[in-house]
C-alpha cells in the first residue's frame, strides 16, 4: 500500500500556490511545484520542502498549452507516481483594465491561463484518477475568486468572467465524476496579501472587508489542504470562500 500521497500544484513558485505546496510538503505529500517562468523561485519552494524533510520536484509548464500540460502530467507519473490531488491554482489577474480598453491578446492570455489551464489540467487528472479509467480516485481543488460574484467592475470584469467559468466547471466536473471516486471543489479567496496584489489597493480597501484585514496565503492553504483531505470525504461541488466573511 502507498504511504505517500502525490499532489500537483500549478503556479506554485510564489503566492498562494507556494503556500499550498509548502503546507502539503509538511503534511506528507510528495509535491510537484509547477511554474511558468520563474525557475529560481520554484526551486526555492522545492528546497524549502526538502529542508523540512519532504519530497518535491519543480516543473515548468504553461498550463494554457496542451503539450506542456500533457508533458507535466507524464513527468509527475514518472517521478512521483500516482496522482492523488490536483490543485488548479495557476492564474493571472492582469492587466487591470476597463472592458473598453482591453486588447484581444490580454483577454486570450487570461482565459488561456485561468480557464483553459484549469480544464486541461483537470482533464489529465481525471484520465488518471477516474475509476472508469482504472484509477483509484482523487481530489481536484480549483481556484476561483470572490470576484466571480462581485464582477470586478471598472478594473477586472474579464478576470471575474474567467473565475465565473471556474465556478461552473467546479460544479459540472464534481457532478460528472462524483461516482468515479473524484471530488472537485473550489476555494474563492477574497483579498489575500500576495505579490500579485496592489499594495496601495489593499491599504485602501481592506476596511471594506468585514474582518478588516487581508487574508494570509497560509489561511487559503489551510482550506485547500482540508478540501484535499479525507476529512472532506463527503464534500464535492462546493465553493469555499476564504475571504474574511461573505
Ligand atoms: P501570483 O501572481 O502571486 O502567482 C501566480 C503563480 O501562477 C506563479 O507561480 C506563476 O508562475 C504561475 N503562473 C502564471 N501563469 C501561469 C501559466 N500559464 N502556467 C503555469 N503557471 C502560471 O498569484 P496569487 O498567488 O495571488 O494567486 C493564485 C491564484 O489565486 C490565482 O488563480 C488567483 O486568481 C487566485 N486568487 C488570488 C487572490 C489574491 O488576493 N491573491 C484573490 C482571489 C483569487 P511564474 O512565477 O513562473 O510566473
Amino acid at each position: 500500500m502507498r504511504m505517500e500521497k502525490v499532489m500537483l500544484v500549478t503556479g506554485a513558485s510564489r503566492g498562494l500556490g507556494a503556500a499550498v505546496a509548502l503546507l502539503a510538503g509538511t503534511r506528507g505529500y510528495a509535491v510537484c511545484v509547477n511554474y511558468a517562468n520563474d525557475e529560481e523561485r520554484a526551486e526555492r519552494v522545492v528546497a524549502e520542502i526538502r529542508a523540512a524533510g519532504g519530497k518535491a520536484i519543480a516543473m515548468r509548464a504553461d498550463v494554457g498549452n496542451d503539450d506542456d500540460v500533457v508533458a507535466l502530467f507524464k513527468r509527475v507519473d514518472a517521478e512521483l507516481g500516482v496522482l492523488d490531488v490536483l490543485v488548479n491554482n495557476a492564474g493571472i489577474a492582469r492587466p487591470v483594465s476597463r472592458i473598453d480598453a482591453l486588447q484581444i491578446a490580454d483577454i486570450k492570455r487570461m482565459f488561456e491561463t485561468n480557464v483553459y489551464g484549469t480544464l486541461l489540467c483537470s482533464r489529465e487528472a481525471i484520465r488518471r484518477m477516474s475509476t472508469i479509467h482504472g484509477g483509484a480516485g482523487g481530489v481536484i481543488v480549483n481556484f476561483s475568486s470572490v470576484a466571480s460574484r462581485l464582477g470586478a467592475p471598472g478594473r477586472n470584469v474579464h478576470y471575474a468572467a474567467s473565475k465565473g467559468a471556474i465556478d461552473a466547471m467546479t460544479l459540472g466536473m464534481a457532478r460528472e465524476v462524483a461516482a468515479e471516486g473524484i471530488r472537485v471543489n473550489a476555494v474563492s479567496p477574497g483579498m489575500i496579501d500576495t505579490e500579485s496584489q496592489d499594495r496601495a489597493r489593499i491599504a485602501t480597501v481592506q476596511d471594506t472587508v468585514p474582518m478588516r484585514r487581508p487574508g494570509r496565503p497560509e489561511e487559503v492553504a489551510n482550506a485547500v489542504l482540508w478540501l484535499a483531505s479525507d476529512e472532506a470525504s463527503y464534500v464535492t461541488g462546493t465553493n469555499m470562500d476564504v475571504a474574511g466573511a461573505r
